[in-house]
């Protein structure tokens, strides 16, 4: 599934073309499967994705910040409990 998030290949957030990683916006115990298959993915550059200690990996704020936004992007055309059913948690409110 392509990214329902992003059309361009740039870093989500800070533009760059160069050094890009795939990042799947809710990881971890079998999520990352999910992110695949409903497209809730974006681009980061190495320093943004996990290379720094502000990368989204290192960061739980802006962790939580992504996970939000591609939840908001995933209720365009789902429901919330279809999220919840699927991803096993709600980070919104
Ligand atoms: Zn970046
Ligand atoms: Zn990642």
């Amino acid at each position: 599934m392509k990214s329902i998030i992003q059309k361009e290949k740039r870093c989500y957030l800070c533009g760059t073309t160069y050094n890009l990683h795939e990042h799947h916006c809710i990881h971890g115990s079998g999520n990352r499967k999910n992110s695949e298959k409903y497209g809730l993915k974006i681009w980061l550059c190495a320093a943004h994705h996990n290379m720094s200690n502000y990368g989204v990996h290192n960061d739980a704020k802006l962790d939580l910040e992504i996970k939000q936004m591609a939840q908001r992007e995933f209720e365009k055309t789902h429901t919330r409990e279809e999220f919840m059913k699927i991803f096993g948690k709600n980070y919104l409110d």
